[in-house]
């Protein structure tokens, strides 16, 4: 089967035409580098199914980065028949400098000029056919997004597969022409394949073609000390940069023809993007923007409304909520409106999560089983599997809004704003990308740091995305601060996820910034990307998104999380030597007996030896969340029948359904009477330690070498460790503040001073 490949920089849109060529449906972002490996499909309209790869993208083909190194490898070693070098139009200039590098290699290109109906609707005109005559290789104008085009690009690119091509450079004239000529001219006579490529590359002395080509590096030396350019002396990756950027300059700018040049310089994208990408303004925006998003997700008072006007609870009203009318009136409103996240969770829980599973429960109990069973299927798993479930609609909601967001290209501003605040701690704006992809899941994520050049970069920025909150942590979130709002009657839902959002943001940010100055020094590579135009987030886009993320939750509910809860429930219900438990004697079991063991661990962190008898359920819920995030709460849920009976036995009768996973947290908090410096500490605790083995898997796979993995591991330990225990005494003993600011200065003096001694003795 014949082979065409996709190259071209990122966010051109190549999976946009890979989608619409193989009809799969690759996740599209409005952002660069959201494909990171190579991903294949057929395309079965022309003679013969043709197989087409989607590249990741790059901006050209020095291999820096890991992606780079894939999109380069593959065109040079496997020779695809055809290489679709997809450019953005709009951004026509900057995206023929990689179809320069491209059209060096000896193999058949046709130029997909993509965006053309951004072009339109501008009041552009590209030339196609000028453009197709001055670089000598077949160009066809294209809307992936439209589907336009398309079958016209296939039938000349398999009409081009056909005859082979020699590579052509835009290097033709002076003095580093002979160069090039010269060792192309050497490196054919070695029977070496696309000898113009490499020519081109050893001139720049690029690393790796210098290690591979040894003879030929002596002759370009030879040239070199003969050779000294007036503006970049002897460097010459920057000089043959130069030459293609003039070659572009000067032949293509009378290709386009724009509606209108002085105009052209404030596009509707501009004058959003001035007070967006603002210098000050540009991060409180941004994090307005994302309060607004958690406060219509999580707030039980959307735009404040009952604290303006002071409504009237639903009990004064005299409704009855138990009927269906009033329990249905309770999901939108009780002396507040809720936001529109918690009326559809509400909706979700109180109508179907409760029917559906009030039914089995019903079936279970009228069974005849043994009563262990009974217990084991409905305190154990049911009550687990529906503490997750009860989260489903939250995270999907938060989802949409954050897709829309990355769809719209607000995200990659983001990008750009924080790369001046970025680089000042040793990160690129490029590593921003892979932390916000974080949000979702940090798999993914830790997968994207592919894109970064630098390896210590890499690993920093591997290390933090776990703080990024992801969605499986979402539950322990919103579940904690539900209960900490039910019971305490302080603060609101949406305030308390948003803070702990920002508080992972931030450790992110301190612990970057202590790394890139001791165990992962290094230089920040520069950060090249284009903002992508704003548009309107497609529907169909928006929806296969959410459509994985549920798909993904609810596998894993019924998989992971109900295997854990059974191991939970199996453990807390006998004792070491077998004996089968009741609830009231939880004390007695082997969980119990050996997380009490580590228990006085977690005293500086307030969820340890102060909670007393109980106090060991936050040490097995935060372990269990090494399998599993959502886990946390699932193990409250599994033992909340437990401690609810024993609780109602020793703690002044109180005696909670828990039903949900806020009710779960009520639970605990009723047994081991933690408060509410505990229970946050306890959510900064889970966000920041190990995260769960899947993505511990991924980042020893990402990290490759195991000194730095093993780093990363103890890493994760003291950061929790740390950010967990400033937590709870500055919530405890406001003073214990200026503790930790000292330490923390005292900490960054030392770093200052033993780096100034280094370099002193270098
Ligand atoms: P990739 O990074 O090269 O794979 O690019 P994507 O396929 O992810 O597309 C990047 C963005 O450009 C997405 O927001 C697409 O919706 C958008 N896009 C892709 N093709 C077109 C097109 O022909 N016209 C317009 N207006 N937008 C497009
Ligand atoms: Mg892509």
């Amino acid at each position: 089967m014949k082979r065409f490949a996709l190259a071209g920089n990122p966010n051109s849109g190549k999976t946009t035409l890979f989608n619409g060529l193989t009809g799969s449906t690759a996740h599209v972002g409005n952002w660069p580098g959201v494909t990171v490996d190579k991903r294949d499909g057929v395309y079965k309209k022309c003679a013969e199914p043709i197989s087409i790869i989607d590249l990741p993208g790059i901006y050209s083909l020095s291999p820096y980065t890991p992606e780079e190194v894939i999109a380069r490898n593959y065109v040079l070693d496997e020779k695809p028949d055809c290489v679709i070098n997809i450019v953005d139009a709009t951004n026509l200039e900057r995206n023929l400098y990689l179809t320069t590098q491209i059209m060096e290699i000896d193999v058949p290109i046709i130029i997909a000029l993509n965006m053309m109906d951004a072009v339109e609707k501008r009041g552009d005109k590209i030339d196609a056919k000028a453009l197709e005559t001055k670089l000598g290789v077949p160009v066809v104008s294209i809307s992936a997004l439209k589907g336009a085009g398309l079958t016209e690009l296939m039938d000349r690119a398999y009409e081009t597969s056909k005859a082979p091509r020699k590579g052509r450079t835009v290097l033709e004239s002076g003095a580093l022409a002979h160069l090039i000529t010269d060792v192309k001219i050497a490196l054919d006579g070695q029977g070496v394949e696309n000898p113009l490529f490499h020519a081109v590359k050893l001139a720049e002395e690029d690393e790796l073609e210098v290690r591979a080509h040894k003879d030929t590096v002596n002759m370009v030396e030879e040239f070199k000390k003969t050779f000294k350019d007036d503006t970049f002396g002897d460097d010459f990756e920057a000089l043959i940069a130069d030459g293609r950027y003039k070659y572009i300059s000067e032949n293509f700018s009378s290709v386009i023809t724009k509606k209108n040049k002085e105009k052209f310089a404030s596009t509707k994208s501009d004058k959003v993007d001035r007070v967006l990408t603002h210098k000050i303004w540009g991060i409180p925006i941004f994090l307005l923007v994302l309060f607004a998003i958690f406060h219509t997700t999580f707030s039980e008072d959307f735009l404040y409304l009952g604290k303006i006007f002071g409504f009237s609870s639903l009990e004064d009203l005299g409704v009855n909520t138990e009927a269906l009318g009033g329990k249905l009136l309770a999901c939108f409103y009780d002396g507040a409106v809720f936001s529109p996240g918690v009326i559809i969770n509400n909706l979700w829980n109180n109508i179907i999560v409760e029917y559906a599973f009030g039914w089995l429960v019903d079936i279970i109990a009228e069974s005849g089983m043994s009563s262990w069973a009974i217990g084991l299927l409905n305190d154990g798993i049911i009550e687990g599997l529906k503490s997750v479930l009860s989260f489903l609609p939250w995270i999907l909601v938060l989802f949409l809004f954050f897709s829309i967001l990355e769809d719209s290209g607000y995200m990659a501003r983001i990008a750009f704003i924080l790369d001046r605040m970025f680089r000042k701690f040793g990160l690129s704006g490029r590593a921003f990308l892979p932390m916000i992809m974080g949000f979702g899941c940090s798999v993914p994520a830790m997968i994207n740091t592919r894109t970064l050049a630098d390896d210590k970069e890499r690993a920093a920025t591997v290390r933090v995305i776990p703080f990024f909150s992801c969605s499986a942590k979402l539950p322990i979130l919103t579940a904690v601060a539900g209960a900490i709002v039910a019971t305490f009657g302080v603060g609101n839902a949406d305030l308390i996820t948003y803070g702990m959002y920002l508080l992972g943001i931030t450790s992110a940010i301190l612990a970057v910034l202590f790394m890139r100055n001791t165990t992962l020094k290094g230089e920040t590579p520069p950060f090249i990307m284009e903002l992508p135009a704003y548009h309107a987030p497609q529907f169909k886009n928006l929806m296969i998104h959410l459509w994985d993320k549920a798909k993904h939750f609810i596998k894993k509910a019924f998989t992971i999380i109900v295997a854990s809860t059974i191991v939970i429930w199996v453990l807390s219900h006998f004792s070491f030597s077998w004996a089968f438990l009741e609830d009231e004697q939880i004390s007695e079991s082997i969980l119990a007996q050996l997380s009490m063991l580590v228990q006085p661990i977690f005293t500086p962190l307030g969820f340890g030896s102060q909670l007393g008898e109980f106090g060991w359920v936050f040490v097995v819920a935060a372990i269990s969340g090494l399998i599993a995030k959502e886990n946390v709460i699932s193990t409250f849920a599994t033992l909340a029948a437990c401690l609810a009976a024993v609780a109602s036995l020793n703690i002044n009768g109180l005696d909670i359904e828990a039903e949900e996973g806020i009710g779960a947290v009520q639970a605990m908090i009723n047994a081991t009477g933690i408060g509410v410096p505990g229970l946050i500490a306890f959510i900064a605790f889970n966000m920041t330690t190990i995260p769960c083995f899947a993505a511990v898997g991924t980042a020893k796979a990402e990290l490759m070498n195991g000194k730095s993995f093993k780093g990363t591991l103890i890493f994760w330990i003291v950061s929790s460790f740390l950010v967990a225990a400033a937590v709870y005494t500055i919530g405890s003993w406001w003073w214990t503040a200026f503790i930790w600011a000292a330490a923390i200065a005292l900490t960054a003096w030392g770093v200052i001073l033993y780096n100034k001694k280094a370099e002193k003795n270098k």
